[in-house]
């Protein structure tokens, strides 16, 4: 076993005092959830951090899509189909399923692993209700021709942006494209409430709709007109997102550094392709994507279980493919995917958090570089 030991994330954390400074207040009052001080604080806070119209905070981003989709009720006529991504985590799918829309899986393009738009329409049928991309990687999914084809056929425009925390195109900030988007602050992404969720739109009425579907449907005193669920962020959770925010561009500056070191190291090697973010965007470097071509001659399986050995953990992340997990088998075809599964079966993301050291980054570079490769002649 090696003595040391790198995980792939390490969760973002504020100093002990400034979290029980934070704190303190909540043994005053006695009010640990149900839209406490805490939470209309951190609701606005982030209202201004992520430049959007609204924000409606949830107690995860899982059940934030959940209750976006029950609540934006897209099934009139029978509208059922929800054209999305199979690379993504399970939870996107989950959502779709769990709340009875059925998911039409499109490919993504190769180049930064976001849905391609170009294979969305011949997918779109008279029961398609709504597009559910996702930004992965922080990677902005092509929104400008995704929302001309949502106009186009009268479709809503769900974004899953769990990894896009911060993200900007052009100056704009990511939770403003479509009709609306997801983001999630569990410990293991770029920023985080413990567990939390959130979802930004432009509506007042949505945000009214969404804070009665997460705490139960009821709608005053005396009334319930929904039957909603509970998805509410207790104070202790928005506490730590208060903390967290004021240390989040600072963290993500970090992690730029690590991902240029990244690109130092592995940018030009035979066989490696890696995703540089484009010149117009302000990227939040939330995981470091590294896809394995046949040319390279060692497999992602092998690069892994080389950096496993010397303590290191890379993740398979996104494989399997969520129409290929077990629930779903012959549910789903992952086949008619065939670029999203290739890279299902080539991508190894490596250790990445602002506080890895530059020196470990070198040390992951030279396994990865040094793997035992397959003769190629
Ligand atoms: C993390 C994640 C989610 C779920 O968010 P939670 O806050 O963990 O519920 C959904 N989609 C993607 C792409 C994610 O990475």
């Amino acid at each position: 076993m090696p003595d040391k030991q790198i995980l792939v994330t390490r969760s973002s954390m504020p100093s002990f005092e400034e979290y029980c400074e934070e704190i303190k207040p909540l043994w005053d009052t006695h009010w640990l959830t149900n839209r406490g001080v805490k939470h209309v604080q951190f609701e606005n806070e982030l209202h201004d951090y992520l430049d959007v119209s609204y924000v409606s905070l949830f107690v995860n981003g899982h059940s934030a899509l959940e209750c976006v989709l029950e609540t934006m009720d897209m099934s009139a006529g029978g509208r059922n189909e929800i054209i999305t991504t199979p690379y993504t985590f399970v939870s996107t799918t989950h959502a779709i399923v769990r709340k009875g829309y059925k998911p039409v899986f499109a490919d993504i393009k190769p180049d930064d692993f976001t849905l391609d738009p170009s294979k969305i329409e011949s997918l779109i049928t008279d029961r398609t209700c709504a597009i559910l991309p996702v930004h992965v990687y922080g990677n902005i999914c092509d929104v400008q021709e995704i929302q001309r084809i949502a106009e186009e056929h009268d479709l809503k425009v769900i974004y899953d942006a769990a990894h896009a925390f911060g993200v900007k195109k052009d100056g704009v900030a990511i939770g403003n494209f479509g009709d609306a988007s997801m983001f999630s602050f569990h410990a293991t992404k770029v920023f985080n409430s413990i567990e939390g969720g959130a979802i930004a739109h432009d509506s007042e009425h949505l945000a009214e709709l969404l804070s009665q579907w997460r705490n139960f449907g009821i709608t005053g005193a005396d009334h319930i007109e929904y039957v909603g669920g509970n998805a509410k962020m207790n104070e202790f959770a928005a506490a730590m997102g208060i903390c967290n925010l004021r240390h989040v561009d600072e963290e993500i500056q970090k992690r730029r550094k690590v991902a240029e070191r990244y690109f130092e190291n592995l940018e030009g090697v035979e066989g490696l392709r890696l995703v540089r973010p484009k010149e117009n965007v302000e990227h939040n470097y939330a995981y470091m994507p590294v896809i394995f071509e046949d040319e390279f001659g060692a497999t992602r399986d092998d690069v892994a279980l080389m950096l496993s050995r010397r303590g290191i953990t890379g993740r398979k992340y996104f494989y399997p493919l969520t129409s290929q997990a077990e629930c779903y088998e012959s549910v789903f075809d992952p086949t008619a995917t065939p670029i999203a599964l290739d890279a299902s079966r080539r991508v190894l993301t490596l250790p990445m958090y602002a506080d890895l050291a530059l020196e470990d980054v070198d040390l992951i570079c030279d396994i990865v570089k040094n793997a035992p490769r397959m003769d190629r002649n």
